[in-house]
């Protein structure tokens, strides 16, 4: 896309001249289109529960005014919708601080073995329930400077999807590669087909929307970890066949050695 802009010129010799100047837009119009999409996807994503929740309302109110079972059964809808909004919500506000804070590299030293256990140990009873195994291997001390929650945020968004979407074991590992932490979690699930694969972090952007939802998915787990990994100026690689399972590995550059003791 480009701007043009054209001015007569008053030019000795030349009987029409004008200056004509030309500005490239494409990349301002392609930021202005995904803000746009991007609150047209997030009042899409609210007014759907928020539909649902007002629909109940008025049922309550009328119909199954005088029915005790209907209303228990409404309650426990209406709840559940209640909490995708309120999830949706918590996602959007960490998506926008951490845009926010984009430019600036957090750099508390962060013992990611520690960090990885604890977020294992909270999603056991989720993986329990849906029959799968977490498999954990960690070598040696990993200590990268960072926000100790969004790296928390990172290793719990790729887990439970890993759990959501995959079958068979999840296969979490840590290990220092280089000058760098290398964190990765392998599921055995559907894998992901290769032309959604360079859209995956796309805000709102899901393979199967249906299914994402649910299981409880807002559709910007993975655009928040993206987001956190360039903040630590790291990188995020995701591997996946159909029918092969997926890998996501997100690569961290690891603290100089002096400071790794006050992790
Ligand atoms: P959601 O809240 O929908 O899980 P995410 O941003 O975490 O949103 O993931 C985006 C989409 O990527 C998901 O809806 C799903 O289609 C796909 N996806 C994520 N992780 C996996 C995985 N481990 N295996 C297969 N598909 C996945």
């Amino acid at each position: 896309w480009f701007e043009v802009h054209i001015a007569p010129l008053r030019l000795e010799g030349y009987e029409n001249a004008a200056v004509v100047s030309l500005r490239d837009l494409t990349e301002s119009r392609r930021v202005e289109r995904m803000r746009v999409d991007f609150v047209a996807n997030a009042s899409h994503e609210l007014r759907t529960p928020l539909a649902s929740l007002l629909g109940f309302v008025e049922t309550l109110q009328g119909p199954a005014r005088d029915d005790d079972k209907a209303r228990d059964r409404f309650l426990s809808i209406m709840r559940e919708q209640a909490q995708r909004m309120s999830r949706l919500v918590d996602d959007l506000l960490s998506l926008s601080r951490i845009e926010q804070h984009l430019h600036l590299r957090p750099d508390t030293p962060v013992d990611l073995g520690i960090l990885v256990a604890h977020i294992v140990d909270t999603l056991a009873p989720m993986a329990e329930d849906g029959g799968i195994e977490l498999k954990v291997d960690m070598t040696g001390q990993v200590v990268v400077p960072g926000d100790r929650d969004e790296l928390a945020r990172v290793a719990e968004n790729l887990i439970e999807n890993a759990i959501k979407y995959g079958s068979g074991p999840v296969e979490i590992s840590l290990s220092p590669l280089g000058a760098s932490a290398v964190f990765s979690v392998r599921d055995h699930g559907p894998g992901i087909a290769p032309e959604h694969l360079p859209r995956l972090t796309e805000r709102f952007y899901r393979v199967d929307a249906g299914k994402s939802r649910a299981k409880g998915g807002t559709g910007l787990g993975l655009a928040i970890v993206k987001h956190i990994v360039a903040r630590h100026r790291g990188r995020l690689a995701i591997d996946s066949a159909p029918g092969k399972g997926a890998t996501f590995r997100v690569f961290l550059p690891l603290i100089e050695p002096e400071k790794a003791d006050s992790a």
